[in-house]
């Protein structure tokens, strides 16, 4: 007997080539007319053009975005918002610049329209994680939500391969995560699949070729399906371990992803078995968590916490961390064999219990 709960997401979502033209389309359908766009300082040279091709509907540009999205940074937005009259936001940007789009509509309702570039899907999601004095909070709220959403597939074609790799299997964590959370349903379940599929089928020609077109589509498609995962079910594991081991090292948010993601497959394996025979059909292979570790070697992707200067006498503080809040996951948290999978992690061995063993 199926029994679920679905609830659909109100983002308008535009998807293609060239369609950050249609960002202007997007102000005016939200009833704005003078939007503050956001940037990296990186980006700022697209931020200024774009702002540039919007006219008048662009009163400024604010290149302050920076990871974690720490308050100071989004008071200091706010007050750029309220000096110009700005009316909306367009975040052009990873999802540390859509972060802060998020963060000053928090705080003052106007409206979102995200222009994302990478492949962390928050653009998807109504979840905000911000950083005072080096403590981060999440919360989650209506407001949260970017209303409007751009894909312009021309926009990842500069992500640098290994940026690209690391970022798709952080997105591809969320898919894994919601098709084993305890609250999933089955038109999660269908996107959670696709979005993997469509990951597992571009990365590797990204790697070979990053200006490959079809395959940036194909992923870029994948980090859309994988944001409404994250921003649709509850993540377990392997999120609560990213967090907790990524604040407690100051580790990189989507390279920890990349490195943990098949252990904490291998931890739930055995019990979420529907999960995985999903997971192995996207990712074309007989077992889910080889076809994933095979997948993270092809891509040449990190694989060692250690290489990310995680201290090893740090993995019995972080498994104390990890036990610490329980939350729900499809296999009970026990110290032993947590330990073991961060241990592993940590190593750059193969997940345990299975039979990939490779350099
Ligand atoms: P990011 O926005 O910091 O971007 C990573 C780097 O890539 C930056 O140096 C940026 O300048 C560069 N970059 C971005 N797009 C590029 C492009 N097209 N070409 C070349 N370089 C480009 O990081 P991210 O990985 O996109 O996002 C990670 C952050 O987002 C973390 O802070 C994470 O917590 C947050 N996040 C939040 C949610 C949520 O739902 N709230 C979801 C996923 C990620």
């Amino acid at each position: 007997m199926r029994e679920f709960t679905y609830v659909g997401q109100p983002t308008h979502v535009v998807f293609g080539s060239g369609t950050v033209k249609l960002v202007a389309d997007q102000i005016r359908a939200l009833g704005a007319r003078r939007a503050l766009v956001l940037s990296t300082r990186g980006h700022e040279p697209q931020a200024r053009e774009l702002a540039a091709s919007l006219g008048e509907l662009a009163v400024d540009v604010f290149p302050g975005a920076v990871m974690h999205t720490p308050v100071t940074v989004t008071e200091q937005a706010v007050e750029v918002l309220r000096r110009t009259n700005a009316d909306c936001v367009v975040a052009l940007g990873g999802g540390s610049t859509i972060g802060l789009g998020k963060a000053i509509a928090v705080r003052t309702d106007v409206p979102q329209v995200a222009v994302p570039t990478t492949y962390a899907g928050s653009e998807m999601t109504d979840i905000l994680g911000e950083t005072r004095d080096g403590a981060k909070a999440t919360q989650r709220g209506p407001a949260i939500l970017p209303e409007r959403v751009v894909y312009d597939v021309d926009l990842t074609l500069s992500l640098p391969a290994s940026l690209s790799v690391t970022s798709g299997l952080n997105a591809m964590a969320h898919a894994v995560e919601a098709l084993y959370a305890a609250d999933t349903n089955p038109m999660i379940a269908l996107m959670a699949e696709e979005g993997v599929r469509a990951f597992a089928a571009s990365l590797p020609a990204i790697v070979t070729d990053p200006a490959d077109r079809d395959a940036r589509s194909d992923a870029f498609y994948g980090a859309w399906l994988c944001g409404l995962c994250l921003g649709s079910v509850s993540m377990a594991l392997h999120h609560k371990l990213c967090h907790t081991l990524g604040g407690m090292f100051n580790l990189p948010h989507a390279e920890t992803h990349a490195i943990l993601l098949p252990h904490a497959m291998a931890y739930n394996a055995s019990a979420a078995p529907e999960a995985m025979r999903r997971m192995a059909r996207a990712l074309g292979a007989d077992d889910a968590v080889v076809g994933l570790t095979d997948l993270v070697i092809r891509l040449n992707a990190p694989r060692a916490l250690r290489d990310l200067d995680m201290p090893r006498d740090g993995i019995d503080a972080a498994v104390a961390a990890a036990l610490k809040s329980p939350y729900k996951n499809p296999r009970p948290l026990q110290e032993a064999p947590l330990r073991e999978l961060i241990a592993r992690a940590w190593e750059g061995a193969p997940p345990a219990d299975t039979e990939v063993d490779r350099p």
